[in-house]
């Protein structure tokens, strides 16, 4: 009789991918790609970076902080772990062998196509995949939420809810 070879089940393998940003802050479009990915993936790794040359709106641990609280109902399918250094050994660290990135529009793929070139070369044992956003996330970036909040404007239809209550206090202590 034929030897028939069996394709794993997802049972068999337990797959995590990782997905690294500044997440300065989180916003829904980053969530959705976390929560679409868990339909692929058994765990997803939020890798929250610490660039010390940078300045942020949060601190690394607050930003840790308050992705892990979003996603506190998913248990341990969603973990928040902050890094320096480079992504590829922040993943090889992890176990993992996926790096998630996001893709708003045309004019992410260029620095997105470059960065998953770079990791490849440094550790080909590494792909990068995409998820593309959906359409009514596709104009929300980290950037345009702190220039509306800065001003006073509502985040809310932008960010988790956690997000926004952390945004408020923020802007409220430094109007004072
Ligand atoms: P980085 O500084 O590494 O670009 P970001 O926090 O800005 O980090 O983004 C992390 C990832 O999420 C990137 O792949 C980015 O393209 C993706 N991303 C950002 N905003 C959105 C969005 N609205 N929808 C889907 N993906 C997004």
């Amino acid at each position: 009789m034929a030897k028939v070879n069996r394709v794993k089940s997802r049972n068999q393998t337990n797959i995590t991918a990782v997905f690294p940003g500044s997440f300065d802050p989180f916003t829904k479009g980053h969530a959705d790609i976390v929560e679409r990915a868990l339909a692929i993936f058994d765990r997803v790794i939020v890798g929250v970076l610490h660039n010390p040359s940078k300045t942020y709106l949060f601190e690394e641990q607050e930003r840790v902080a308050l992705i892990a609280k979003h996603f506190e109902r998913l248990g341990d399918r969603v973990a928040v772990e902050s890094f320096s250094g480079l992504l590829v050994d922040f993943v090889a660290r992890t176990g993992s062998r996926v790096v998630l990135r996001g893709l708003r529009a045309v004019s992410d793929f260029d620095y997105e196509a470059q960065m998953a070139l770079v990791n490849r070369r440094l550790a080909p044992q590494v792909e990068t995949l995409f998820l593309t956003s959906r359409e009514e996330h596709s104009y929300i970036s980290s950037s345009v939420v702190k220039q509306v909040a800065t001003l006073g404007g509502d985040v809310s239809e932008m960010v988790p809810a956690i997000i926004n209550q952390a945004l408020k206090r923020l802007y409220r202590h430094r109007a004072k």
